[in-house]
């Protein structure tokens, strides 16, 4: 099985690292792929540059052998479309493996918004972690493809290569990166919230508007 766990990532915490793990234990310890996203430079000019980003996701994941970052979005010119990510795995993986991706109820919400979105589900398999606050309207589309495509138990994405959807709900830490950067850009502390040495470095960096 190959798991891929898509985000912005700016910067990675302990949110993003916890819900990896657990859904790796979901699936027996499968490894878990980060993809960092390319950022559009409108964006906003206080997040980190897409080398920063990665630097600090390898900073992370030091000493957990689950994790695993897979930076071909960021090597890709222009936007990152799921869409994309997915073929190309297609193409190196073996057509029986099952490719799996992850997504918050919050980013699902959108999910018929994304480019090419009804091919992403037969490329791959669904895994919807359920984000408090975060519902699905039941009349809209990602809600149905849940409804249709949803099966009960982790163990059935094993069964075949993509095209089914699971709803997890993993214990959920209430951080976001943004709260992150928000701290540091006034300089307050983000301890706790990020692994210490992602945190380190971003001062060493000066990125999010706060330098050592
Ligand atoms: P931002 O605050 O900049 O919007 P974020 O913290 O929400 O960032 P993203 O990189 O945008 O993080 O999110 C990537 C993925 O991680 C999304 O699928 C999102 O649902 C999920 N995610 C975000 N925060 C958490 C969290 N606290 N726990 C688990 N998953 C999270």
């Amino acid at each position: 099985m190959h798991v891929i766990y898509g985000g912005t990532f700016d910067p990675v915490h302990h949110g993003h690292l916890r819900l990896a793990l657990e859904v790796s234990e979901r699936f027996g310890n499968v490894p878990v792929n980060l993809v960092p996203c390319h950022v559009p430079p409108h964006r906003g000019k206080t997040g980190a540059t897409a080398t920063q980003r990665q630097r600090l996701l390898e900073l992370a994941i030091v000493g957990e052998p689950r994790l695993h970052i897979d930076d071909r979005e960021l090597r890709r010119e222009g936007a990152s479309y799921t869409a994309d990510t997915l073929r190309q795995l297609r193409n190196e993986l073996s057509a029986e493996e099952p490719l799996v991706m992850v997504v918050g109820t919050d980013a699902f919400a959108g999910f018929d918004r994304w480019k090419e979105w009804q091919q992403i589900s037969n490329l791959a398999h669904i895994v919807v972690v359920r984000r408090p606050g975060a519902a699905l309207n039941p009349e809209g589309a990602p809600a149905k493809l849940l409804a249709e495509r949803g099966v009960k138990s982790a163990e059935a994405l094993f069964g075949q290569a993509s095209g089914l959807a699971l709803e997890l709900s993993p214990p959920w830490l209430d951080i976001s990166a943004t709260g992150i950067r928000e701290r540091i850009g006034e300089g307050r502390s983000a301890r706790y919230l990020a692994p210490d040495t992602v945190l380190a470095e971003i001062l060493r960096m000066g990125v999010y508007g706060h330098a050592l």
